[in-house]
């Protein structure tokens, strides 16, 4: 799979606009193979979603700030350490 020229950065700060559904076709497009092409973001997208569910099934809202942000830190990290490790290869 070819990765997207998107990097996981602007990835990420397109993840809310995607999940409501405000993409342009296009934008949209390079959204999902980035998704596709990256086991980092690949995961995070899983695991995001998951926890939108889990937490509409106990009250009708959106998802609490402070588990997004942790959520959102916790992925930086992960893509810290994916980019030190590719480093490391090289
Ligand atoms: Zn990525």
């Amino acid at each position: 799979m070819t990765p997207s020229p998107m990097n996981c950065q602007q990835w990420l700060d397109l993840l809310e606009s995607f999940l409501d559904d405000e993409l342009s076709s296009e934008i949209r497009h390079e959204f999902e193979q980035h998704t596709h092409g990256c086991s980092c973001c690949g995961h995070y997208l899983e695991s995001y979603r998951l926890t939108i569910r889990l937490t509409r099934q106990l009250k009708r809202e959106a998802l609490p700030s402070s588990i997004a942000q942790r959520m959102r830190e916790k992925f930086l990290q992960a893509i810290d350490r994916e980019f030190h490790s590719r480093e490391k290869e090289a």
